[in-house]
């Protein structure tokens, strides 16, 4: 050990555990200098660091050890379950950068380069994306998934982009049930019943309070989006892109609700069957918890019913790592938020998980970005572009024949990847997502200038192919 790692032992920096909350704010506490170097997710900081124990709210030194506490956190939480050999995707490079304040914005970002932070003033409180442990631990939830199932990045898929804002969300709740304070405050809360809404449940308060300020249908009332739902699965595909708060539409962050609220209640449910009901039992269901999705999205193949792979994938896993012993929590969390069906659900039996085992085993985190994605060519006419336009379209083949609840009983019926694609492309467009460069446009193209509205995509001309391609810019 050096001098110095000794010198950051005995000091300590002033941080947030989870999020400040609205206005005025939390009281901070005391933790170690964090370590930013954790293998096997590496991050930084563009900015030299501050010294410890040197400021308190309100100060560029106190954000940064905010920031560095979460990031260190979130990272070291992920290096313990994913497999070995995991590695941020190349373009990040060996480490990945966080820069704290980008300008203007009540958002954050993952572009793939690095994570970018902002702040804004509202009501005369400057809010800090980068302030809110739990708005950097979601974005650094976005580079793991990214780093272990690369291929969801590009693909034209509602419930790929979902399914990377619920890891986003569990991503802040995981870290956050490994501090045993906040395990002990959460118990307290809700009198054991994990389900219920919490201090870790609700994401983003201060963000959330920000942006409710400003468009008060956007968010839930008392934070950006509660795990604590009751969100019931319907097909993407026929749900409106934009929506207020109070109601499930096909945008990423609404969708992403289905998902968590059902990871909630598994975690729920495996500190229900721990010896202990206790901190240190919750410490053990949050592990449980978080090692079955690792497993899952490492093996669950890109589809159009993508939701209901990776429950099904969580069941095989608990299956194969713990001879099936959650298999009751996870079942029913995926079937009270509609992911599967009842027959889904009963059908992934413990011999069925033996039969598909070798297909399961072999998957390896990573690999290409196009794996398993199908080309999809479409006339970018009908979408305000000029000549063809390729999307990539989930392509894998299902394993388990499953689903998601039909609204009336039943399996619903995955659309095919031509449709959920070109359905996901109508959708950003609607939702003004995409950057359509002058030259591509068509005399009918319909644009949306706001410089304020994100874009997440852009046309581009395909390396590949002669025509043009839809690509992701980033995930907020
Ligand atoms: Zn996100």
């Amino acid at each position: 050990m050096t001098v110095q790692q000794h010198q950051a032992m005995d000091q300590t920096v002033l941080v947030y555990e989870d999020d400040p909350g609205p206005p005025p704010g939390a009281v901070p506490v005391r933790h170690p200098v964090p370590q930013l170097e954790t293998q096997p997710f590496p991050t930084a900081i563009a900015q030299p660091a501050p010294q410890p124990d040197s400021a308190g709210p309100g100060t560029a030194a106190f954000r940064y050890w905010v920031a560095a506490d979460a990031l260190s956190s979130a990272s070291r939480m992920w290096g313990s379950l994913v497999p070995s050999g995991t590695q941020w995707v190349p373009s990040v490079g060996r480490v990945l950068t966080a820069h704290l304040d980008e300008g203007v914005d009540l958002n954050a970002f993952y572009t793939r380069t690095s994570l970018e932070f902002f702040h804004q003033t509202v009501a005369g409180v400057e809010v800090f994306s980068a302030q809110s442990p739990e708005v950097v631990r979601h974005e650094l939830g976005h580079a793991v998934l990214d780093a272990l199932r690369p291929q969801l990045f590009h693909a034209a898929m509602h419930e790929g982009d979902a399914l990377h804002e619920a890891f986003g969300d569990i991503s802040a709740l995981l870290t956050a049930l490994q501090m045993e304070s906040l395990r002990v405050t959460v118990l307290t809360e809700t009198q054991g019943n994990l389900e219920l809404s919490s201090r870790v449940s609700r994401m983003a308060e201060q963000l959330g309070w920000a942006i409710r300020q400003l468009k008060p249908d956007r968010v839930d009332p008392d934070c950006l989006r509660n795990m604590s739902n009751t969100f019931f699965y319907r097909d993407p595909v026929g749900l409106p892109p934009l929506g207020p708060a109070n109601t499930l539409t096909s945008g990423p962050h609404s969708f992403s609700r289905v998902f968590s609220g059902a990871f909630l209640k598994i975690v729920a449910g495996i500190f229900r069957q721990q010896a202990t009901q206790d901190q240190a039992g919750l410490a053990k269901a949050a592990e449980i918890a978080g090692r079955l999705l690792v497993d899952a999205v490492v093996a669950a193949p890109v589809v159009a019913a993508y939701y209901a792979q990776v429950a099904g994938h969580m069941i095989a896993a608990d299956q194969r790592r713990f001879g099936g012993v959650h298999g009751q929590s996870l079942r029913s969390a995926f079937v009270r938020h509609g992911i599967l069906s009842l027959e889904a659900a009963t059908s992934i039996t413990a011999a069925e998980v033996a039969r598909r085992g070798a297909g399961i085993a072999e998957a390896t985190p990573g690999g290409s970005d196009d794996q398993g994605l199908t080309t999809v060519t479409i006339q970018g006419m009908a979408y305000g572009v000029k000549g063809p336009l390729t999307l990539s379209a989930p392509g894998e083949v299902r394993r388990f024949g499953i689903a998601g609840s039909a609204p009336a009983g039943g399996s619903l019926r995955p659309a095919d990847p031509e449709q959920v694609a070109t359905s996901y492309l109508e959708d950003l467009l609607r939702r003004g997502r995409v950057d359509v460069p002058e030259e591509h446009r068509s005399d009918t193209a319909v644009v949306d200038d706001n410089p304020s509205r994100l874009k997440t995509h852009e046309i581009v001309r395909s390396e590949a192919t002669e025509g043009l391609t839809l690509v992701r810019r980033c995930f907020d």
